[in-house]
């Protein structure tokens, strides 16, 4: 099986960049490489991807959602107790119309 396609499947839950480094053993600069592309083709392809950004556990400032590693500190508090983004990809359900 394939990185990429490894990538897809655990994907169906959400999963943190460091989760899928540990996981898939990458290193944490190819794991975004890589789930950045996941997500370009999976929008390509009409399935749904659904991002939680990175949060501040302290004042709960939202970081942008292109984000997909965790950021090192929060620029509204200057904490560093952040919440790491989730990215997860459902597959395309069947439309129940004929
Ligand atoms: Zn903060």
């Amino acid at each position: 099986m394939t990185l990429r396609r490894q990538l897809r499947e655990v994907l169906t839950t959400p999963r943190t960049a460091s989760w899928l480094a540990r996981e898939l053993n990458m290193r944490r600069d190819e794991v975004e490489e890589d789930l950045r592309h996941a997500i370009v083709s999976a929008r390509a392809a009409g399935e749904s991807v659904s991002i939680a950004p990175a949060r501040c556990k302290t004042c709960g400032f939202l970081f942008d959602e292109e984000r997909l590693s965790k950021p090192g500190k929060c620029p509204s508090c200057r904490g560093t107790r952040i919440f790491e983004p989730l990215v997860s990809i459902s597959p395309k359900t069947a439309s129940g119309g004929t």
